[in-house]
C-alpha cells in the first residue's frame, strides 16, 4: 500500500509523541455490565437533565430516566435493565458535584428502544427529532446537545458538513477503530447529518496518520460522490474545528465566530455513529465509546462502556493499572481532565483514560520565562500566549481581554512547547473566568 502523506494543515501546532500503537488494532470490546451505574444528570453543555424517576423504580436498557431542561440540554436513557436505588450528589470527571442517578443491574435484558426509522426514507424533520430524543451529544469533546447544531439559525447558510476524523490527541483511536470497523454506517451517519440540515456537500476529514482507514474510506465513498475524503498532515490541533475547517476548505473562521458563520457544521466520528444508530436501530445514547491507555495500565483497549459506568470498573476489565502510575487523566493528555476519585463514573462524551507514568509526563520543574517565543509561534489562533499569562499572574485581566485571552481554545499547545514548565493553560483558564465572570469584551 503506498503510503498517502499530505501538505494540507494550519499555522503553528505541535508534533507530540502519538502513542497510538498502543490501541489502534485493538477492535472496539463490549464492556460487561456492572452491577452499579452513577448517571449524573449533567452529561452535556447546557442546563442539567431533570429526572424522571425515583427510588426503587423499574427501569429497561433504554428508558427515559431524565428530560432535557431547555433548549441547550439533553435527555439520559438507562443503560441497563435495574432499580433506581437512589437519587445523590457525585462528582463528575470535571471535579463538580453534581446530582446522579444510581442504579442497580437486575440480570435481565429488557430493552426500551426508540422505533427504527427508515434510512431512505426518513425525512429532515425526523432526524432531527431523534437526535434530540434519542440524548445525542457531540462527542469531539464539549458535549454540546447535538440537534442543535442541526438546525442553524436561518440567516446562516449553510452548504459543507465537515466530519471530523482527525482525532489528533496522542493515544486516543476510538474514532479510528469506528471508521475502520463501521465504515459504512458511519458514511451513513454523515448522510442523514446532511440530510438533517439540507446540505448536498460532506467532506471527511481525516490526518495521514490513519492509512488503513484512508484506504477503506476510499472504496467505501465510491458511490457517494457528494462526499469527499480530505487528507491532512498529521498536527496538533489538526481536529480542532477552526483549525481542520481552514486546512479542509480554506475557509478561515474570524475570531470569535462559529463555523457556521463560514457556513460548515462540524460534527465527529462517534457523533455520527450515535445519529446512524439512534434512527436506523433506535438506540438512544447509552454508551461512550473509548480508549484506555498508557503505559500504566496493564491491558490497553477500545471499549464500549455503558455510561456510568466507574473508571474504578475499567481498570479491573483491562486487568489492573501499574504501580508506577502517576496521573489518570480523562479524555487526551493534551485536553483532558486529571482525575482524583477512581469512582467518578464515564459519561457520554468520554473518549478516553490514560493511565500515565513519569516515563510519558516527563515533567520537569517550573522555572523562569526564558523569552523564547515558542508559545507565541506554535499558538494556531495567533494569541501571544506569554504576555497574556504574566497580565493575568499581574491580575490585569482587562488587558488580557483586550489581547483576546477570552479566544484560546484550551488546546494546551503553548504549554507543551514551553521549555520552562509554566502551566500557560491553567493561568489562560483563569483569565478567561475572570472575562466571562465580568463579561468584559
Ligand atoms: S491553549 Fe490557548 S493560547 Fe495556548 S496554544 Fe492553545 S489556543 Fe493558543
Ligand atoms: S514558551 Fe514558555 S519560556 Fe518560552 S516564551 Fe513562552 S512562556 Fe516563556
Amino acid at each position: 500500500m503506498l503510503k498517502l502523506i499530505s501538505k494540507k494543515t494550519f499555522k503553528g501546532g505541535v508534533h507530540p509523541k502519538e502513542f497510538k500503537e498502543l490501541t489502534e488494532h485493538k477492535v472496539l470490546e463490549k464492556f460487561p455490565e456492572p452491577d452499579e451505574l452513577v448517571i449524573p444528570l449533567s452529561q452535556h453543555s447546557g442546563k442539567d437533565a431533570i429526572p424522571l424517576v425515583k427510588k426503587n423504580d423499574k427501569v429497561k436498557v433504554g428508558t427515559l430516566i431524565a428530560k432535557e431542561d431547555g433548549f441547550i440540554s439533553a435527555p439520559i436513557h438507562s443503560p441497563i435493565c435495574g432499580t433506581v436505588t437512589s437519587i445523590t450528589k457525585t462528582f463528575t470527571f470535571a471535579g463538580i458535584q453534581k446530582s446522579s442517578i444510581i442504579l442497580k443491574k437486575d440480570g435481565l435484558d429488557e430493552k426500551d428502544f426508540l422505533p427504527p426509522l427508515d434510512f431512505e426514507t426518513v425525512s429532515s424533520e425526523e432526524i432531527i427529532s431523534r437526535v434530540k430524543e434519542a440524548g445525542i451529544v457531540g462527542l469531539g469533546g464539549a458535549a454540546f446537545p447535538t440537534y442543535v447544531k442541526l438546525i442553524p439559525p436561518p440567516d446562516k447558510k449553510i452548504d459543507m458538513i465537515i466530519l471530523n476524523a482527525c482525532e489528533c490527541e496522542p493515544y486516543l483511536t476510538r474514532d479510528y477503530r469506528l471508521v475502520v470497523e463501521r465504515t459504512e454506517d458511519l458514511i451513513k451517519g454523515l448522510k442523514l447529518i446532511m440530510r438533517a440540515s439540507k446540505v448536498q456537500r460532506g467532506i471527511i476529514g481525516i490526518e495521514d496518520n490513519k492509512q488503513e482507514a484512508i484506504e477503506l474510506l476510499k472504496e467505501h465513498l465510491v458511490n457517494h460522490s457528494e462526499i469527499e475524503l480530505v487528507v491532512l498532515k498529521t498536527k496538533y490541533p489538526q481536529g480542532a474545528e477552526k483549525m481542520l475547517i481552514k486546512a479542509a476548505t480554506g475557509r478561515e473562521v474570524p475570531p470569535g465566530k462559529l463555523p457556521l458563520d463560514v457556513g460548515v457544521i462540524v460534527q465527529n466520528v462517534g457523533t455520527a455513529i450515535s445519529i446512524f444508530d439512534a434512527v436506523v436501530n433506535g438506540i438512544p445514547s447509552i454508551y461512550a465509546y473509548l480508549t484506555v491507555s498508557g503505559l500504566g495500565i496493564n491491558e490497553p483497549k477500545n471499549l464500549i462502556v455503558p455510561i456510568g459506568t466507574s473508571i474504578e470498573d475499567v481498570i479491573e476489565y483491562c486487568g489492573g493499572m501499574k504501580e508506577n502510575v502517576r496521573r489518570i487523566v480523562i479524555g487526551g493528555p493534551m485536553m483532558g481532565y486529571a482525575q482524583f476519585d477512581l469512582s467518578t463514573p464515564i459519561t457520554k462524551a468520554v473518549s478516553g483514560i490514560l493511565f500515565l507514568t513519569d516515563e510519558e509526563l516527563e515533567v520537569f520543574p517550573e522555572t523562569n520565562c526564558l523569552r523564547c517565543g515558542m508559545c507565541v509561534s506554535v499558538c494556531p489562533l495567533n494569541l501571544t500566549p506569554v504576555r497574556l499569562v504574566r497580565l493575568i499572574q499581574n491580575k490585569r485581566f482587562e488587558e488580557a481581554a483586550i489581547l483576546n485571552v477570552a479566544l484560546c481554545m484550551e488546546c494546551g499547545t503553548c504549554a507543551y512547547s514551553c521549555p520552562a514548565s509554566i502551566p500557560l493553560v491553567q493561568w489562560l483558564r483563569l483569565g478567561k473566568k475572570w472575562v466571562f465572570q465580568n463579561r468584559f469584551n
